[in-house]
């Protein structure tokens, strides 16, 4: 959702509520695209600070489906956002490209709410998530899902050059 800041901006001290939905319709990262299982809308706070300047502060709830790093089995994995930023909009969006300030959320007077949803997330996206601590994973010979099944594969050799070893020692006892 967009919101125009203009007439806010048009009164010194001024503060509106609102209540904005997330349209974002998957959290996308490095290709892949993660589900909402959940999402709250945002209770934004967005006050006239003067000068140009503005306060965004806001709260939302989301739950995203992200593949467990073992068995792929998704996990339902929450994030409480809370959003605080203070902004000058005397900068223009070629000055903040400038001073390579990645705040992509806002272009002239509009605030876009989903790029400052995805900004937030981003920064708490977590670097691997895992059903269960305990959680088995894949057979890597057969693909079975070792948490609901179990398979009949022998362990693959750990080290090829172990192999070489034991055929040494294999001759060895021969000779
Ligand atoms: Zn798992
Ligand atoms: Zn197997």
């Amino acid at each position: 959702m967009i919101i125009n800041l203009s007439e806010i901006m048009s009164v010194k001290g001024k503060v509106e509520h609102i209540q904005a939905p997330i349209e974002l319709k998957y959290f996308s990262l490095e290709g892949n695209d993660y589900s909402f299982s959940e999402k709250s809308l945002v209770d934004l706070t967005i006050t006239n600070l003067g000068e140009r300047s503005v306060k965004i502060e806001g709260d939302a709830k989301v739950s995203l489906l992200i593949p467990c790093n073992r068995c792929l089995e998704d996990v339902e994995t929450f994030f409480k956002l809370k959003i605080t930023k203070d902004l000058d909009l005397n900068y223009g969006s070629e000055d903040r490209i400038k001073e390579l300030d990645e705040t992509n959320y806002i272009n002239g007077y509009n605030l876009d709410v989903d790029l400052l949803v995805y900004d937030e997330i981003l920064v708490d996206f977590p670097m691997k998530v895992l059903c269960d601590e305990d959680c088995k994973g894949f057979c890597k010979v057969c693909g079975t899902n070792l948490n609901k099944s179990s398979c009949n594969c022998e362990a693959p050799d750990p080290d090829p050059r172990m192999s070489v070893i034991r055929d040494i020692f294999n001759n060895f006892k021969e000779v």
